[in-house]
């Protein structure tokens, strides 16, 4: 029987409707919108395409988008300094450093330098070592995006066996904790571990994140798992992921496609991330309402 597909456009939209609910709730309270300041830095085409989506989710949901892009040429002291002001910035809930940055500039420096608590991408150590010792914090937003998913799905994670293919501190590693927080049983394979295959077959829950195009094949599957494909990977076929989606749908329960699947959420779970920090930031009376 062919798999259920796992509608990640309606999902994220169901997500990004409830925040922006919830902004509303919230504006009178802060007396401003939510912020979210946005840097980007260098040319990257794609960069600019990511970050002028995000700026436009953001306003659909009622949050301020701040937009800030420096000289391609910004030294890391200068990059780090445009940071720390954001950090100070009252009308600044969250912030977002577009990843990649150029050579002359060390992103950990810059992550490193970021307020946790405007930490909307969840990549600081701070906000990393929370969510490894289970504690709330900020999450990065692809790993919460695959949470939301499978609860779209009804798939609880609690007793199950997942297995991650991939070990990204963006996307694998978050995703481990996440999982474990919601007690399955985890596996992480990278690109070192020895038969992919025999691990994914245990998987009920089965998440590929390598960016590596049909990697994941249907014969690495058991019969009625849930697949969710985080791989985005650009070919000559068009947008790809990591799943041979065609032949893995004949033998999972549920399937998230490639477009359409995880790539929605990452935006939503992006906005509900600035709508928490603003939340945290106008209960904890560092807000001047
Ligand atoms: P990465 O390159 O940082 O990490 C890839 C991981 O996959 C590594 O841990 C590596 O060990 C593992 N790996 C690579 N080849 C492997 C193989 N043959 N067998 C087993 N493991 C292998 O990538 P990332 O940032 O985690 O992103 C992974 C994929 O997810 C990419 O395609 C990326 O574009 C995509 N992505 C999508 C979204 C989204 O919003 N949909 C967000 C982030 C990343």
């Amino acid at each position: 029987m062919s798999a259920t597909v796992i509608d990640g456009k309606a999902v994220a939209a169901e997500v990004r409707e409830r925040v922006r609910l919830d902004v509303e709730k919230l504006e009178p309270e802060l007396g401003r919108p939510p912020g979210l300041a946005t840097v980007l830095v260098g040319d990257d085409p794609a960069s600019a395409i990511y970050v002028r989506n995000k700026r436009k989710a953001s306003e659909e949901a009622g949050i301020r988008s701040i937009h800030h892009e420096p000289d391609g040429g910004i030294s890391q002291e200068d990059l780090i300094e445009l940071v720390e002001q954001l950090n100070d910035s009252e009308e600044v809930d969250g912030i977002l450093v577009q990843l990649p940055l150029p050579d002359q500039i060390d992103p950990d420096a810059v992550i490193e330098s970021l307020d946790p608590g405007k930490d909307v991408d969840g990549l600081t150590p701070t906000s990393a070592g929370l969510l490894a010792r289970g504690q709330p914090g900020l999450v990065p937003c692809t790993p919460q995006g695959v949470m939301e998913l499978l609860r779209s799905a009804g798939v609880d994670p609690a007793g199950k066996e997942a297995v991650i293919v991939g070990r990204s501190t963006l996307v694998g590693r978050p995703l481990a904790s996440l999982l474990l927080g919601a007690d399955a049983t985890v596996t992480t394979c990278h690109s070192k571990t020895p038969d992919l295959g025999e691990v994914c077959r245990r998987a009920d829950i089965l998440v590929a994140a390598a960016g590596r195009p049909a990697l994941v094949t249907a014969d690495m599957v058991r019969e009625g798992a849930t697949v969710i494909d985080v791989g985005t990977n650009r070919t000559d076929d068009g947008l790809v992921g990591d799943v041979d989606f065609e032949a893995v749908k004949e033998v999972a329960g549920a399937i998230t496609p490639v477009p359409g699947g995880v790539g929605p959420m990452t935006i939503a779970m992006l906005l509900a991330n600035t709508l928490r920090a603003a939340e945290a930031r106008a209960r904890s009376g560092t807000q001047r309402v």
